[in-house]
């Protein structure tokens, strides 16, 4: 089995571990419907549209729950 020699040091282990907290969204593109910033090939998070089309009923702070 393989293992490791050394033990790791609390630094390296922080360091490690920190890798995974900079999962950022980097690439952000306007929504060709309503402008927002979001992530190219996704649904627009404000309207719910993409390519051109009502993909997701985006629930709104006026409507609330969404009807079925
Ligand atoms: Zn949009």
């Amino acid at each position: 089995m393989p293992n490791p020699k050394k033990k790791h040091t609390r630094s390296r282990r922080d360091m490690r571990r920190s890798q995974n907290s900079k999962l950022e969204i980097k690439e952000l593109r306007p929504c060709p419907n309503c402008g927002e910033l979001g992530q190219p090939h996704r649904v627009c998070g404000i309207c719910g549209y993409y390519d051109g089309k009502m993909e997701v009923a985006v629930k709104t702070a006026e409507e609330g729950e969404e009807q079925k």
